[in-house]
């Protein structure tokens, strides 16, 4: 770990999120432009997020597979919309086994295309459907300004897709895998994001209709955290994705994708991190207690060590670390974990254990507040509630934060202010016009319209035109 002290937040929030993403050992800088190393912690924190996404995508019903990162160019360019939006950004190999390939493969930006190709084989009838497939993988886009975890060229991230009878059924499961991305983020990440429709300059390339999470970042922009698509039959026009109905008659399916990326972690870095590093929340957390002994000599080590050592029988239903590094100081072992966000620290010295007691610090309460003094009787019952409790606070806190910097604007004039440092909640007549306006004037962009619509009309709050829908407005990642 660095001496140097961290930049605060207010002093340079870019450069305070880089260092705490480099000295918390998160990830590191590649050789290539814009790609990202993940480090061992950062990757048992993406693995704790799979875990928690990937057990409510079996419970609705998913299965996992695994498709090919290469894709035919012609595959790309099926769909109209689709290569327009993805030509920009596509890595295309074009040799091979040192010769020019026949036709150049584009290395996947996402799947729409190399799935419906499967889809189109595997579905014959009504009976095949829905077909409900996820996949985990790497993905890659040639991102011009890039950040760790933000955008990096390659990310890793899980793509579901699925293809369905009915457009209401297609229309189900694109809600329904919203509302699975939204509880994940509340309940594991605790991170209170806002769901609602993507405004149709914002919808996904090849997609009828796109809904996204949007998150509040520490600095109050917004970050799109994930992101689920109606594809209504478009995808299944392209590439002949077809069942026969019960009266044995040709359709078309309704297809949807929907997505979650490493770039959740970002969110997560920056929803809770303060001027000390990062704040995990403890359901996600790859260590969820780090134990630090305390010990002058090595008589008071063997007998904190002893102690250590029954703690660490006694809690093996939580993620836990001992810190029993002999050259670093406990203070400086205190700012280590408190940078990488382990949410409890134990500190076990000789008169703790002559007491029978441990000292707990919770890494959300910073300095003497945030430590207690517990029994060892019943420690394990002691931290699981302490845990649940700091969980809860982080969410408390998160979701305070996000509400006190969204704002009603009154007038255009409001908003521009608003926008500066907030967000806006305000009346949008819908026109792309405005939408394009209020971005070239103040950078800020529609992030989303939510599905829960406040009662009654007003008017757009660039163009004055009656309006019948809300929708949030942001500076965002
Ligand atoms: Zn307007």
């Amino acid at each position: 770990m660095s001496d140097e002290k961290l930049p605060t937040r207010a002093e340079n929030y870019s450069e305070w999120y880089n260092q705490v993403v480099l000295r918390a050992e998160m990830a590191d800088y590649a050789p290539v432009r814009g790609c990202m190393i993940i480090r061992p912690y950062g990757w048992a924190l993406w693995e704790n997020i799979q875990q928690a996404l990937d057990k409510r995508f079996k419970q609705t019903g998913h299965v996992n597979a695994a498709f090919p990162l290469f894709i035919p160019m012609s595959f790309m360019e099926r769909e109209a919309h689709h290569v327009v939006g993805f030509s920009p950004e596509l890595a295309v190999v074009t040799h091979g086994g040192g010769e020019l390939l026949e036709e150049p493969l584009a290395v996947r930006p996402t799947s729409e295309t190399i799935i419906g190709y499967s889809f189109a084989k595997w579905i014959k009838s009504y009976r095949d459907l829905p077909l409900l497939v996820n996949q985990w993988a790497n993905v890659v886009r040639w991102e011009m300004r890039t950040r760790l975890f933000l955008r990096t060229l390659e990310f890793y991230w899980q793509e579901g897709h699925t293809a369905h009878a009915t457009a209401e059924e297609a229309e189900f499961e694109t809600r329904q895998m919203l509302e699975v991305y939204t509880r994940f983020a509340y309940d594991e990440a605790a991170v209170p994001v806002l769901p609602g429709l993507k405004t149709p300059a914002e919808t996904f390339a090849g997609a009828d209709h796109t809904y996204s999470i949007e998150a509040m970042m520490g600095d109050t922009k917004a970050l799109q955290s994930g992101t689920s698509h109606n594809l209504g039959q478009n995808f299944a026009r392209a590439f002949d994705i077809q069942y026969l109905d019960v009266n044995n008659t040709l359709q078309y399916c309704w297809t949807t994708s929907w997505g979650l990326s490493t770039r959740f972690i970002g969110a997560i870095i920056m929803t809770h991190g303060d001027d000390n590093g990062l704040m995990l929340p403890p359901r996600l957390a790859p260590i969820q207690i780090v134990i630090v002994p305390i010990a002058r000599n090595d008589e008071e080590r063997s007998r904190v060590m002893e102690v250590v050592d029954q703690l660490k029988k006694r809690l093996v239903d939580f993620r836990i670390k001992v810190d029993d590094r002999t050259e670093l100081t406990p203070g400086f072992k205190y700012h280590d974990w408190e940078m990488r966000g382990v949410p409890l620290r134990i500190e076990i010295g000789p008169r703790d254990v002559d007491q029978g007691v441990v000292t707990v610090a919770r890494r959300d309460i910073p300095g003497k507040v945030g430590k207690i003094t517990l029994a060892m009787d019943g420690l394990e019952e002691t931290l699981k509630l302490l845990l649940e409790e700091v969980q809860k606070a982080m969410l408390a806190r998160a979701t305070a934060f996000r509400d006190a910097n969204i704002h009603e604007p009154k007038d255009y004039a409001a908003f521009r202010e608003v926008v500066e440092n907030g967000w806006a909640f305000s009346w949008w007549c819908g026109s792309s016009d405005c939408e394009v306006h209020i971005k070239e004037e103040t950078k800020a962009t529609a992030r989303n319209i939510p599905l829960d619509q406040p009662e009654g009309h007003g008017r757009c709050i660039y163009c004055g035109q009656p309006a019948s829908q809300r929708a949030y407005f942001a500076k965002a990642y």
